[in-house]
């Protein structure tokens, strides 16, 4: 018999809501824009979690649980949202809401934690059980599986590579922190990093590249990976940087958690082998053989399927910890 869970991926903009079962198959699915307080979103998210319900000709009893991500950082001992730059809702109760509103248990995670979840279930992770995955877009978040559960620490905010500090001299990161990965190899930080070198030079290469137009704003990772496949020098220089602080971050992550499968989504993603190359070159000098020799590290094997199922893999990791499913 299949099992069926709720997955509720809460965005900048959206509500995106689907309904899966344990193959990863999304049964249903829908969204609502991101607008206005939370007591107005929040019967629109009712609403439509029923009428998906009834589109994939299933009732309430028949789905197993339901699971949320959000943009950290999120109070999970109280299952709150928490206001941030991605965020205007603060200590919103909305794992208690659902859970009311569902008559099911609710779940809530972080992206990056749902995202490796996503990755252990239902790509390149499955019937492993030491799996990291990070993510680079704004920021650099991550999630890690060690010994086969999900590592949440203490006050449920284990997993943050992302600000592992690398050079306390180094650039300022969103965080306040100097030199985290983040500050190196966030999309925020780059973008910065762009606009200062570029700023008074119109002329340059990178300036003109169809995808910036002149316009600073537009700088960031997508034009940077356009640089790079014009192969204008300062892209690929920055580029290697970007490599090189990864291949760092990652040293650091094979030396904690000894995992067997990294994978690399969003960015890295999106820049294939021009990220990818240089990342494997430089991971030498930052960590043993022993650990590289055994683990995996490769792009995201589900790619923009993460998204979709992130919310999804929150719930079937809570009917997993409950010994309700197996991967
Ligand atoms: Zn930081």
């Amino acid at each position: 018999m299949s099992i069926h869970v709720l997955g509720i991926d809460i965005g900048g903009t959206k509500v995106a809501i689907c309904v899966a079962n344990e193959k990863g198959e999304v049964l249903a699915s829908g969204r609502i824009p991101m607008q206005g307080e939370y007591t107005e979103v929040f019967p629109k998210v009712a609403e439509l979690v029923r009428k998906l319900l009834s589109d994939s000709g299933l009732s309430q009893r028949d789905v197993s649980a339901c699971g949320i991500c959000a943009p950290g950082p999120l109070d999970l001992k109280n299952g709150l949202l928490l206001r941030s730059p991605n965020m205007h809702w603060d200590k919103v109760p909305i794992r208690a809401d659902l859970e009311k509103e569902l008559g099911m248990p609710v779940a809530l995670e972080n992206d990056a934690n749902a995202g490796v979840l996503a990755e252990w279930f239902f790509g390149s992770g499955k019937g492993k059980k030491d799996v990291i995955y990070l993510t680079m877009s704004t920021g650099v978040g991550s999630g890690i599986v060690s010994g086969g559960h999900l590592i949440t620490g203490t006050t449920g905010n284990a997993g943050e590579l992302g600000h592992v500090v690398l050079n306390p001299e180094g650039p300022i990161c969103g965080c306040g922190l100097r030199g985290c990965v983040e500050a190196y190899c966030g999309g925020r930080s780059l973008k910065m990093r762009m606009q200062d070198i570029l700023r008074f030079r119109p002329d340059h290469t990178i300036m003109r590249l169809p995808e910036v137009a002149g316009d600073l704003e537009k700088l960031g990772f997508p034009a940077l990976i356009a640089g790079c496949k014009a192969k204008i020098p300062l892209a690929l220089e920055m580029m290697d940087e970007v490599a090189f602080r990864l291949a760092q971050g990652i040293g650091v992550a094979l030396a904690a958690f000894n995992p067997e499968l990294i994978t690399l989504g969003t960015t890295a993603y999106y820049a294939g082998d021009l990220m990818f190359k240089p990342l494997m070159n430089y991971l030498p000098r930052f960590t043993w053989s022993e650990f590289s020799d055994h683990c995996t590290i490769a792009l995201s094997g589900l790619g923009l399927r993460i998204g979709e199922l992130a919310g999804a893999s929150v719930a079937f990791n809570t009917l997993y910890e409950r010994g309700q499913w197996q991967p």
